[in-house]
């Protein structure tokens, strides 16, 4: 199999950007100069960044390279999507070992574009270079803000919390993976979500013109992020376990594994779904929302008064949780 070092770097750019979207309106200059010059008026420019290292983010033995592609994208639209703002442009930096092979190469390259054309942004550069130890790659995405852009230190006493879509299942995936589980109609699910997340793009800009007041993506797990907001806002949080309580087919694979399905709802991470907070007479604004777009969008519990987080099952007892997401260069 032929590899990327029959290709050098300037071959190697140019079969990443073959189909890839790298024009539109608001680039003036993109993939072909020293730097991307953009021209904006009027919005607010948000971007993020984000490291994927081999083995520490995803495992090739896991995930096929266009779900890495994918991956890596979603995980940066999931970043603007919590700010509220619409992603415009990103930039794409890759250190790939000379031994890649150009067949990967490709699936990366395809899986990136179907994420780029489905959420409608542009590749407006990047660098690329040689790793002697496994594929790094670093995204950095620009998106664009209207008035409102959505911090997390808004959340306020007596506001709802929400979260989108389902919580848990990712980690539930890749927990499947790690115990060499194999693939099949029960698991399929749960081991996508962790290989191919979708972020929630279109829920993060509608939400943001409602008038909710602070929101996060849950990328270390919910009661990890919505930690953040708390620090962030000054405030407490109680959760009801029993608004997040997962499908029978998620209870019935966590049993079979001995797991605490509490635990990888409130602590499992790479959900990339949205958690916020939003006062009580938004409630009937946000259902609509949810119906229009046909994602659930659960209320889990209320922002307090204090500073801590807890969380309560079904018989109003007090659950401790055993860890709060996953932390890097944690033991
Ligand atoms: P420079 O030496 O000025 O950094 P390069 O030779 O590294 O430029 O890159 C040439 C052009 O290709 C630049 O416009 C850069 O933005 C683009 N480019 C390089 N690598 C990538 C990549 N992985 N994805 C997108 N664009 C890239
Ligand atoms: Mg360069």
């Amino acid at each position: 199999m032929k590899t990327i070092s029959d290709l050098g770097e300037f071959g190697v750019i140019e079969e990443l950007m073959r189909g890839l979207p790298t024009s539109g309106s608001g680039l003036l200059c993109g993939i072909g100069d020293d730097a991307s010059v953009l021209s904006r008026s009027r919005s607010k420019i948000v971007v993020t960044t984000d490291l994927l290292e081999e083995r520490v983010h995803f495992d090739r033995r896991f995930s096929p390279w266009d779900h890495v592609g994918y991956k890596a994208l979603q995980a940066n639209l999931s970043d603007i999507a919590a700010m509220g703002a619409k992603p415009r442009f990103f930039w794409l930096t890759l250190g790939l070992p000379r031994d890649f092979f150009i067949d990967d190469l490709k699936k990366f390259r395809s899986g990136l574009n179907r994420a780029a054309r489905k959420s409608g942004v542009i590749c407006a550069g990047g660098d690329t270079n040689v790793s002697r130890r496994g594929v790094t790659i670093s995204l950095t995405l620009l998106g664009e803000a209207g008035r409102k852009i959505h911090y997390r230190q808004g959340a306020r006493v007596g506001d709802a919390i929400y979260v989108t879509g389902s919580v848990g299942e990712a980690a539930l995936g890749l927990i499947l993976f790690q115990k060499g589980i194999p693939l099949t109609s029960k698991t399929r699910r749960y081991c996508r979500r962790h290989t191919k997340p979708e972020a929630r793009v279109d829920a993060g800009f509608h939400l943001a013109s409602i008038g909710i007041h602070a929101m996060i993506d849950i990328s270390d797990g919910v009661a990890a992020d919505l930690n953040h907001i708390l620090k962030a806002s000054g405030v407490g949080a109680e959760i009801y376990l029993e608004a997040v309580r997962p499908r029978s087919s998620f209870r019935n694979l966590c049993c079979e594994l001995s797991l605490r399905w509490e635990d990888l709802v409130l602590t499992g991470g790479e959900d990339y779904e949205l958690l916020f907070c939003a006062p009580p007479n938004k409630h009937d604004k946000i259902q609509r929302l949810s119906n229009k777009l046909r994602l659930p969008i659960k209320m889990i519990g209320r922002i307090v008064s204090g500073r801590s987080l807890s969380c309560f099952g079904g018989d109003g007892k007090n659950i401790s949780l055993e860890k709060l997401g996953y932390e890097h260069f944690k033991k």
